[in-house]
């Protein structure tokens, strides 16, 4: 499978962790293609696979983004570097992520210490924990991956603090992630005409039924109505930054039958949006 020189694959477009009978969407990580550097954002559950169902070969992975310390976007983060160690992988990866992730990335090294030290002796592997060059990340221009440029804004995703939103740009291409966020200002400014943003989504209506189903009250639906965005808000800051296509991602609910991809345009459009619009689904290829 060829994708397009400059692209973004939408891996897992689901939001959170669970994942359901009957309903194909992964959660949360993506692939950036851009300015000749494949770049992954997030590492939620599934992430290995759909990078291979994309046409990446692992041991050609070279930098990984991680938003947030939620689950379902790092919990196969450490199992994505294994594959790839497995698969080749024989320099090391830029690695960023909020601070926390050097202590789940020691841990997974440990708790797989009999495997790596025996593929080590027994394969002639490289040290797989010498693979992972990890860096932090920060609001502003902090890395550059060959010509890609990466900025960083802090979100609002509580009770989380360290969680980002980012830019990538190349070529005079720019792409930009919300991150899982509630509305803030400051994102239109950080967006403001990037030739895609992909911003995450929820469909209120849909809270409540959510809710409802996985039985533990009101904490869930109150946490999704502060960290999380309505497709209509979505569709509001789409128009305002003045992006030229949009994709929802993280999508909120997705295994609610009464909710369709219908659904999220309306929404979308009732924001004032009235620009390319994708709505994501796993695999998916957007072309820059
Ligand atoms: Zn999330
Ligand atoms: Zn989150």
């Amino acid at each position: 499978m060829s994708a397009p020189a400059n692209s973004v694959t939408l891996i897992g477009s689901k939001g959170g962790p669970a994942i359901y009978p009957g309903v194909p969407r992964m959660p949360t990580s993506t692939l950036v293609r851009l300015g000749g550097q494949s770049v992954v954002i997030d590492c939620g559950l599934g992430v290995t696979r759909g990078l291979v169902d994309a046409g990446m070969a692992l041991r050609d992975l070279a930098a990984v983004i991680v938003t947030h310390l939620h689950s379902d976007h790092y919990l196969e983060f450490g199992p994505l570097m294994h594959t790839a160690w497995t698969a080749g992988l024989k320099r090391p990866v830029a690695v960023f992520g909020p601070v926390g992730l050097a202590a789940c990335w020691q841990a997974f090294v440990e708790s797989m210490a009999f495997d790596i030290t025996t593929r080590m002796a027994d394969e002639g592997r490289p040290d797989l924990a010498a693979l992972v060059r990890l860096e932090a990340m920060d609001e502003g221009l902090f890395a550059r991956i060959g010509d890609v440029r990466v900025s960083g804004l802090l979100n609002r995703h509580p009770p989380i603090t360290e969680s980002y939103a980012l830019k990538l740009a190349a070529g005079g291409k720019v792409v930009v992630l919300s991150g899982d966020t509630a509305p803030f200002d400051s994102l239109a400014d950080f967006a403001r005409g990037a030739d895609l943003l992909i911003h995450e989504a929820m469909i209120g209506e849909g809270i409540d039924r959510l809710v409802a189903r996985v039985g533990n009250g009101d904490r869930l639906g109150q946490h999704l109505r502060a960290s999380h965005t309505e497709a209509r808000d979505v569709g509001r800051l789409a128009a305002r930054a003045d992006v030229k296509a949009l994709a929802l991602n993280h999508l909120i609910p997705v295994d609610d039958p009464a909710i369709g991809s219908g659904d999220w345009e309306r929404a979308v459009r009732a924001g004032g949006y009235e620009g390319l619009l994708h709505v994501g689904e796993d695999g998916v290829v957007i072309g820059i």
